[in-house]
């Protein structure tokens, strides 16, 4: 297994397939951005694969492909497909948008895929243009509807919760998921880059109270992919809402993730510095037994926490940089 300096398992790995979005989300990453990395950086599926196969000879298990948008990503299904495929993965997923998933959800089930996540900021069109700076919301909606008919579960929804902008949509978010058998997700914005940090942040811990009034949830401890939310059930136990509150409640402690950006960089900590170089290494002819030594000693670098709330100017890269 591989462990880093705090005793923290590492078994999991998001893989950022595409640093580009065909949204522009308020929070993630800015209008008219032109810092994208360029075709001949990106890491090759072949160089993915080979990545992948040296973390899950280490025992890393789990894998999740996001980006940007992986759905901008040609062939993303052949590359799921090849990595559902390699000894030691049990579990790999996709963090989407689903303006394309109405495209590609029967690929992906097929090529190994199980359980997706779908970012959706609120339930009313207006407010998603004035949030991704398009008219997502009939795109998504579609993508949605044929995740489920695509036979993915569960399927969660991951709606970031922002003051003063989508608070008020979070009650009928609640009804929707509950309706659609939807695993909602409220996550509280980090500051990451700017437009993470000019975000109105919203504290999830009030909410979640109310909510659990509302709708007489009760708290669970429910494993549901082995992230950070904690989560509430409905009476009858058939439906979920996490909340995962990196700024109210931090999680550090029990994190297991480490993230592989489109140019090879792993990055150790959402909120740090921290990162290993893999391109050079899979360009240069590196060995498969080099290839393990420099996961190992990448591991080590992980961080004990993040500084969102100490530094919040800190990291100047977005999200769609990293792969949330
Ligand atoms: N395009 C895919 C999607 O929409 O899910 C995957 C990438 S997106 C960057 C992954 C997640 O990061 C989304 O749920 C998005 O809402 C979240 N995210 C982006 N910037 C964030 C921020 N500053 N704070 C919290 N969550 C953020």
């Amino acid at each position: 297994m591989l462990s880093d300096r705090f005793g923290r398992s590492i078994e999991y790995l998001r893989i950022s397939v595409t640093d580009r979005c065909d949204l522009r989300c308020t929070y993630c990453l800015p209008k008219g951005f032109k810092g994208f990395e360029e075709p001949q950086d990106w890491l090759t599926f072949d160089e993915i694969t080979r990545l992948v196969a040296a973390f899950a000879r280490l025992g890393t298990s789990r894998i999740r492909l996001t980006g940007g948008e992986p759905l901008l990503r040609r062939n993303l299904p052949e590359l799921a497909g090849r990595i559902a495929a390699l000894p030691g993965i049990r579990d790999l997923s996709l963090s989407t948008n689903a303006t394309r998933l109405d495209r590609y959800a029967p690929a992906l089930k097929a090529a190994g895929v199980s359980r997706i996540n779908v970012s959706l900021d609120s339930l009313d069109r207006e407010q998603m243009k004035s949030i991704t700076g398009h008219d997502s919301l009939p795109k998504i909606m579609a993508g949605l509807m044929a995740g489920k008919a695509a036979g993915f579960a569960p399927i969660k929804i991951n709606m970031v919760a922002m003051r003063g902008v989508n608070d008020a949509a979070i009650d009928d978010m609640v009804a929707f998921c509950i309706e659609q058998d939807f695993v909602l997700r409220l996550i509280e914005t980090m500051p990451m880059g700017a437009t993470g940090r000019d975000t109105g942040f919203l504290d999830l811990g009030p909410i979640q109270e109310r909510l659990q009034q509302k709708f007489n949830l009760q708290a669970q401890a429910l494993e549901l992919g082995g992230g950070p939310a904690r989560y509430l059930t409905t009476a009858d136990g058939s439906a979920s809402i996490g909340f995962i509150t990196p700024m109210s409640q931090h999680f550090c402690a029990t994190c297991n993730r480490v993230r592989l950006a489109v140019d090879g960089t792993l990055y150790l900590c959402l909120g740090q510095e921290e990162k290993f170089e893999f391109r050079p290494l899979l360009r240069d002819g590196a060995s498969d037994a080099e290839l393990e030594a420099a996961i190992r000693l990448a591991i080590e670098l992980k961080p004990q926490k993040h500084e969102f709330r100490e530094q919040p100017t800190k990291v100047v890269r977005f999200m769609s940089q990293t792969g949330g």
